[in-house]
């Protein structure tokens, strides 16, 4: 449920009422916009009955949030989110690039990929140190030695990171390097998972899981908010389908569907939504064409040498292509893509 406050209703009357729900047993989300103040009533799902805040000073409606996500709910929070990552925004008007190999395999890979990423325009090095890999024989990852590495690029480069914790237990690890933290498609529904990097406070990114549905997907961004941490960035990166021909099916659908519903940014993985790198840019474009925020690519520079996911793994040079088509797309639908600020003050 959720209560509208009248325009420009003093501090005083917000505050009564928020002391009324927390006093009924419910917790309060409260959302202050420019001309209004909505009060979320959140609970379980037993039905409040309305006439408890009605009529009281400085209410003008009385809503039901009908789905089951409540602050994920665009209800609640009207506006889109920004999500801030130590200084760059995602989910403003700029689309954020975030892009690197799907796993940290050594020294010299890395920071050859983040040095090219950087000059092709990412603002967000990806790359994983714990793999959640199909077959238990594949490369699992470097471990902390990964984020070790992680951390040498983003002191050589100023670009932020993002790398995935598979468990609860690793998101403490994980959290000491990371800007950002990665919870994988398999993990969607890792409640504890989800909790613990909740609390972890720093800005996460949630990938839809392989089999989710939208729903399921906002319910699991809800696991996130509900800890208190506001700063949930959702990633679509394909959904299983009976098409072969793909690794995944890019569900474009879900970034209009999602920003309706939600006021959380979203952004696409073409790389794991398409499985080959020949499809990669087309349909990073039709994200951005879609509304999405940004873009999640994996790059490496000699992609058929790559420990994982070297099929969906873009060349620096047409990375470079990708970010330039992505820009004309962008500018189509009165976007920019985030610049670095460090561009006039560090050399590439
Ligand atoms: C990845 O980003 O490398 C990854 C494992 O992605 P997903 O969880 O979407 O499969
Ligand atoms: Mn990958």
């Amino acid at each position: 449920m959720i209560i509208v406050m009248k325009r420009g209703a003093p501090q005083g009357l917000i505050d009564e009422v928020v002391a009324k729900i927390e006093h009924l047993g419910y917790r309060t989300h409260v959302s202050q916009g420019e001309e209004r103040t909505i009060i979320g009533v959140i609970g379980d799902d037993r039905p409040i009955d309305p006439g408890k805040f009605a009529p009281i000073e400085g209410v003008e409606r009385i809503l039901p949030v009908l789905k089951p996500f409540k602050l994920a709910s665009r209800d609640l929070h009207p506006p889109d989110s920004l999500v801030d990552v130590d200084g760059l925004t995602v989910g403003g008007n700029e689309i954020v690039i975030m892009a690197g190999p799907c796993a940290i395999e050594n020294r010299e890979q890395l920071l050859e990929t983040a040095h090219a990423v950087k000059r092709s325009g990412a603002t967000v090095l990806r790359g994983g140190a714990f793999k959640p890999r199909t077959s238990p024989y594949s490369f699992q990852g470097l471990r902390e030695r990964g984020l070790e590495l992680l951390a040498e690029a983003r002191l050589e480069t100023g670009l932020k990171v993002i790398t995935e914790a598979m468990s609860p237990e690793q998101v403490k690890l994980v959290a000491e390097y990371a800007d950002i933290i990665q919870l994988g498609a398999r993990s969607m529904q890792s409640f504890e998972l989800l909790r613990a990097a909740g609390e972890s406070g720093l800005p996460v990114l949630l990938k839809r899981g392989l089999m989710a549905t939208i729903e399921e997907w906002l319910m699991a961004a809800e696991y996130l908010l509900s800890v208190g941490n506001q700063r949930v960035i959702l990633c679509e990166r394909g959904i299983r389908t009976f098409e072969p021909l793909t690794r995944n099916t890019t569900d474009i659908n879900a970034i209009p569907v999602v920003k309706e519903l939600s006021h959380l940014p979203v952004i696409l993985d073409p790389s794991h939504s398409t499985g080959k790198w020949e499809y990669v840019s087309a349909v990073a474009c039709a994200a951005v064409a879609a509304g999405a925020d940004g873009l999640l690519v994996e790059v490496h520079p000699r992609p058929e040498e790559a420990l994982s996911d070297g099929a969906q793994s873009l060349r620096p040079e047409r990375f470079a292509t990708l970010v330039e088509q992505v820009r004309r797309v962008a500018q189509a639908v009165g976007r920019e893509i985030a610049e670095p600020e460090w561009t006039s003050k560090t050399p590439a």
